[in-house]
C-alpha cells in the first residue's frame, strides 16, 4: 500500500465527462490499497471567468475579496469530484484548503504557506475515505481566504506530499509532461524524462506554465520527487527530482518563452551615486518584482535605466510612482513596453560547456531578431525581443540546440 498524492489541473476537470473520468482513475489507484489524497484545480477557465467577472464591477477589486471569489471555483470541482466518486461506489470527503489545514500569511493572491494540520485528512484517510483537497487556497490564522498565485493548485499537492510524507506525488495535466518547449508552440518539441530541480525551476520561472514555480521550490526544499503526467493516457510522464551526475551532459534541456512581463525604461537621470538605489527602492516598497536590470550611461552625464517587470504591475507604477520616480531621481521621462517577450534556454549542461551564449544569439541574429536585453545565470540564458518574434524565437533555438532530436539524449 502506498500513500499517493494526485492534482488534476484545470483541463482535466474541464467537463462532467472528463471529472468522472478522473474519478475512474482515482478509484483504480485506490482499489489496488492505495490511500489517496486528491488536489483539484476549478474547472478550466473558471478562475479566469471570476476574474472578468469581478473587473466589470470594480476597476481594482480589493484583494480579499477577489481570494475569496476564486476560491470558488476550486470548492466546485472538489465538491463535483467526491460526487462523482461516490456515484462509482468510492467513499470519498470533499475539504477546502482551510478544512485540509493550510494556514497561510495574509498576503492575499500569492499567499505563502505557513504551516499545515493534517489531522482532517488523517482522520478520513483512517475512515478509508479518497480525501479531495480544493487546490489554491489556504486561510489566514485570522480565518481569512488565501490564494496561492496562478497555478497554485501545483503547489498544494506539493506541501501536501510533504507533510503527508506520501510515497508518490503526481501532477496530472493536458500534455504527457514536461517538454523541451511548450508543444503548443513546438510541434516537433520532445517529452523529458527526467529533469533536475533546478532546471525545472528556472524554466517554471522563465514561462513554462506546466508546473507553478513556487511549487518547485518547494519540492526542492523538502525533497518531493514529482511526476508530471496526463490525464488523458497511461504514458509515463516527467520525473522532476534531485541532479544526478550524468544530467550536465545535456547542454540545453529546454526553451521557454514568457510573455507577462514589461520593460520600463528610466530616461536621463543624472548619473550620481544613489540614483539607481533610490529608484530600485520605490519599486521593491510598492513590492514590484524587477527582474533584469541594464543601465546606459549617454552623454552628459545622463543615464538611462531599463527593467523588466511583470505587466500586471504597470498600472501601479503608472498610478502610484510614476511621479514620486521623476521627483526623486530627476528623470526625465519613464517608458513602458508592453510589446516584449522573454526567451530563455535552460539546462544544467551549460556549467560545463561553453559557447552556448554565443550559439543563442548567433542563431537570433541570423533569423533578423533582435535582442533588446540579456541576462544569465550559470543554468540559464535569458533574452528580452520583441513580442511578435517571440515564438519564432523559441522555435529558432529549440532547432539550434537540436532539441527535438532523440539521439541527443545520452
Ligand atoms: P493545468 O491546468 O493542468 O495545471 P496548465 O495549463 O497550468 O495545466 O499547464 C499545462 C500547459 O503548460 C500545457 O498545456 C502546455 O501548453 C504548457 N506548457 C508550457 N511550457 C511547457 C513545457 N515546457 N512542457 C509542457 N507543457 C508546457
Ligand atoms: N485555478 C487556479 C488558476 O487557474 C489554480 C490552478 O489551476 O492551479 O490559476
Ligand atoms: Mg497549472
Amino acid at each position: 500500500m502506498a500513500r499517493i498524492v494526485q492534482k488534476y489541473g484545470g483541463t482535466s476537470v474541464g467537463s462532467p465527462e472528463r471529472i468522472l473520468n478522473v474519478a475512474r482513475r482515482i478509484k483504480k489507484y485506490r482499489d489496488q490499497g492505495n490511500e489517496m489524497i486528491v488536489v483539484v484545480s476549478a474547472m478550466g477557465g473558471e478562475t479566469d471567468r471570476l476574474l472578468s467577472l469581478a473587473s466589470q464591477l470594480n476597476e481594482s477589486p480589493d484583494e480579499r475579496e477577489i481570494d475569496m471569489l476564486l476560491a470558488t471555483g476550486e470548492q466546485q470541482s472538489v465538491a463535483l469530484m467526491a460526487m462523482a466518486l461516490h456515484g462509482l461506489g468510492c467513499p470519498a470527503i470533499s475539504m477546502t484548503g482551510a478544512q485540509a489545514g493550510i494556514e497561510t500569511d495574509g498576503v492575499h493572491s500569492r499567499a505563502r504557506i505557513r504551516n499545515i494540520t493534517p489531522h482532517r485528512i488523517e482522520d478520513s484517510l483512517a475512515d478509508q475515505k479518497v480525501v479531495i483537497v480544493a487546490g489554491f487556497q489556504g486561510r489566514t490564522e485570522e480565518d481569512a481566504i488565501t490564494t496561492l498565485g496562478r497555478g497554485g493548485s501545483d503547489l498544494t499537492a506539493v506541501a501536501l506530499a510533504a507533510v503527508l510524507k506520501a510515497d508518490l506525488c503526481q501532477i496530472f495535466t493536458d500534455v504527457e509532461g514536461v517538454f523541451t518547449a511548450d508543444p503548443r508552440i513546438v510541434p516537433e518539441a520532445r517529452k523529458i524524462d527526467v529533469i533536475s530541480t533546478d532546471e525545472m525551476l528556472e524554466m517554471a520561472s522563465l514561462g513554462a506554465k506546466v508546473m507553478q514555480s513556487r511549487s518547485i521550490e518547494f519540492a526542492k526544499k523538502f525533497g518531493v520527487v514529482l511526476e508530471v503526467r496526463s490525464s488523458l493516457t497511461d504514458t509515463p510522464g516527467t520525473i522532476i527530482t534531485e541532479e544526478s551526475d550524468d544530467m550536465e551532459d545535456v547542454v540545453v534541456r529546454g526553451v521557454s518563452a514568457d510573455k507577462n512581463e514589461a520593460k520600463l525604461t528610466v530616461r536621463h537621470i543624472p548619473d550620481t551615486p544613489g540614483q539607481a538605489a533610490k529608484l530600485f527602492q520605490m519599486l521593491a516598497e510598492a513590492s514590484v518584482n524587477v527582474d533584469m536590470i541594464i543601465q546606459n550611461v549617454s552623454e552628459h552625464q545622463l543615464a538611462d535605466i531599463s527593467c523588466t517587470v511583470p505587466q500586471a504591475e504597470l498600472k501601479k507604477i503608472q498610478t502610484q510612482l510614476e511621479t514620486r520616480i521623476r521627483e526623486a531621481t530627476g528623470a526625465e521621462d519613464i517608458l513602458y513596453d508592453e510589446n516584449i517577450a522573454k526567451v530563455s534556454v535552460v539546462g544544467v549542461g551549460m556549467r560545463s560547456h561553453s559557447g552556448v551564449a554565443a550559439s543563442t544569439f548567433k542563431a537570433l541574429a541570423d533569423h533578423g531578431i533582435n535582442i533588446e536585453m540579456i541576462s544569465t545565470s550559470e543554468i540559464k540564458i535569458s533574452c528580452v525581443l520583441p513580442l511578435e518574434r517571440a515564438d519564432d524565437a523559441v522555435r529558432i533555438l529549440h532547432q539550434t540546440f537540436k532539441l527535438g532530436e532523440t539521439t541527443r539524449e545520452t
